[in-house]
């Protein structure tokens, strides 16, 4: 498997994107109120197609991360080849693909392909879970979802025993409308076989019905905390990728810091994105993060190099007032990067890492 290790000097250098997240759809077969990408209504037509996604993945550098978004991903017939393409040319060690499981039918075959070609990395597949049974259908507004979640997750289990290099997981966006069912959520991921982790997502962005985002935050801070307990007592599993545990470690205290940036409502550490992130959605705009609605600039406009996008007079702009706008969100996806490079955490992963159990002093 392609090893970590090498992006160890971007704790001090923090100049090239080593985690990148490309937004192949908007389109979805799901109608989540509390979607936060539910405004973007490209067509087919001006997605970036396979023939431009092999540019673009061919012009980067090495990813750490690879995280494919949308919509529904899973909705891109050519996933495969997308993917293909950053396994080739950035030799990605972890490759993320969240699903909601509604299309077992497109999912399976799919995802197939992917771990038979890309051996060397960790492909998490996560599945999306609101709710146990009829209640994740309502908060979702789709009908017959939870059904199908759970025979994609059925058949992702299959595909778990014949691919070593397939992390399952399910992930839970914290709303108002579940935020007093979370431990009945957790009971019920706890008993799905085969899950290796279970993650929680603060509802963010503009959603569709901005009620959803009306929650409680203490709520939030008590269902974190009961995964927490679950990890620390023995009952919840952890990925098996290369460092998955120290992985583990990071989340824990992600979530701690999620906690105390929305109650104290800013930035509570340095900011990387735009440094080592980058997010590009599925007509070629290229973002520091998912939050911003600054552009870097648009990959169809410079011949399908990344680099001259990202090292750009307007990049460099974004990145100035990212440093000195204060701006702060409480996406999970840039706590990892902003923890696991800012030396100044290490002391606190470190102490999450000794909690955990059954580490033998060895880092893994
Ligand atoms: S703090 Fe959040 S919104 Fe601001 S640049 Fe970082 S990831 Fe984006």
């Amino acid at each position: 498997m392609y090893s970590p290790l090498k992006y160890i000097p971007s704790i001090f250098h923090k100049r090239d994107p080593l985690q990148f997240t490309l937004f192949v759809t908007a389109r979805c077969n799901a109608r989540c109120p509390f979607c936060f990408y539910w405004q973007d209504r490209h067509t087919v037509q001006d997605e970036l197609t396979a023939e431009e996604v092999e540019k673009i993945a061919s012009s980067m550098g090495d990813l750490l991360w690879l995280l494919f978004a949308g919509g529904e991903i899973f909705l891109r017939k050519d996933l495969p080849e997308l993917v293909d393409s950053f396994y080739r040319h950035t030799h990605p060690v972890i490759i993320t693909l969240p699903t909601n499981g509604m299309a077992p039918d497109l999912i399976e075959p799919s995802l197939e392909k992917i771990l038979a070609r890309s051996p060397e990395s960790a492909i998490v597949c996560k599945l999306s879970i609101d709710g146990a049974g009829e209640e994740h259908d309502r908060i979702r507004n789709t009908p017959g979802s939870f059904e199908n979640a759970m025979e994609t997750w059925v058949r992702l289990r299959r595909l778990g025993e014949r691919y070593d290099n397939l992390q399952l997981g399910i992930n839970t966006v914290f709303c108002r409308e579940n935020q007093d069912n979370m431990d009945q959520i957790a009971d019920f991921v706890e008993t799905l076989p085969g899950c290796e982790t279970h993650t929680i997502s603060l509802v963010r962005g503009n959603p569709a019905d901005s009620a959803y985002k009306e929650i409680d935050l203490e709520k939030y801070r008590q269902a974190v905390m009961r995964l927490e307990k679950d990890l620390k007592g023995g009952n919840s599993k952890m990925y098996h990728f290369t460092l998955a545990r120290l992985k583990t470690a990071q989340d824990l205290v992600q979530r701690q810091l999620i906690y105390e940036t929305v109650r104290q409502g800013r930035r509570l550490l340095p900011c990387y994105a735009g440094r080592i992130t980058a997010v590009m959605n599925e007509v070629g705009d290229v973002f520091p993060c998912e939050t911003l609605s600054d552009k870097m600039g648009n990959i169809r406009e410079t011949d399908y190099n990344f680099p001259r996008v990202f090292f750009s007079e307007q990049a460099d702009r974004v990145r100035a007032k990212i440093n000195n706008s204060g701006c702060y969100c409480s996406h999970e996806c840039y706590f990892v990067t902003n923890i696991l490079f800012n030396p100044l955490m290490f002391s606190r992963v470190a102490r999450q890492y000794l909690e955990l159990p059954g580490h033998s002093g060895a880092v893994s």
